[in-house]
């Protein structure tokens, strides 16, 4: 049995994915967030701003820009 190590809360689980099942709804949310911010700003921000402006935190940003198919990586100055 494969054991995955949770990026948010660090606990185990044996589910697919970057994060725990009881952590799945906070990324989705956040991704929610992202989807919101992005529909009103089309310039580019840095991570900096865009986890001040959506209190997401800058490892989880950094978790999901770097995941495949993360659809406003134009958006960011990197
Ligand atoms: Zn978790």
């Amino acid at each position: 049995m494969n054991f995955n190590k949770c990026a948010r809360c660090g606990c185990f689980y044996i589910t697919d994915g970057a994060v725990c099942p009881s952590c799945t709804p906070k990324d989705k949310n956040d991704i929610s967030k992202l989807k919101t911010f992005f529909d009103d700003n089309t310039a580019q921000v840095t991570v900096n701003e865009l986890s001040a402006a959506t209190g997401i935190s800058q490892k989880n940003l950094s978790r999901y820009i770097s995941e495949k198919g993360f659809e406003y990586k134009k958006q960011i100055k990197l």
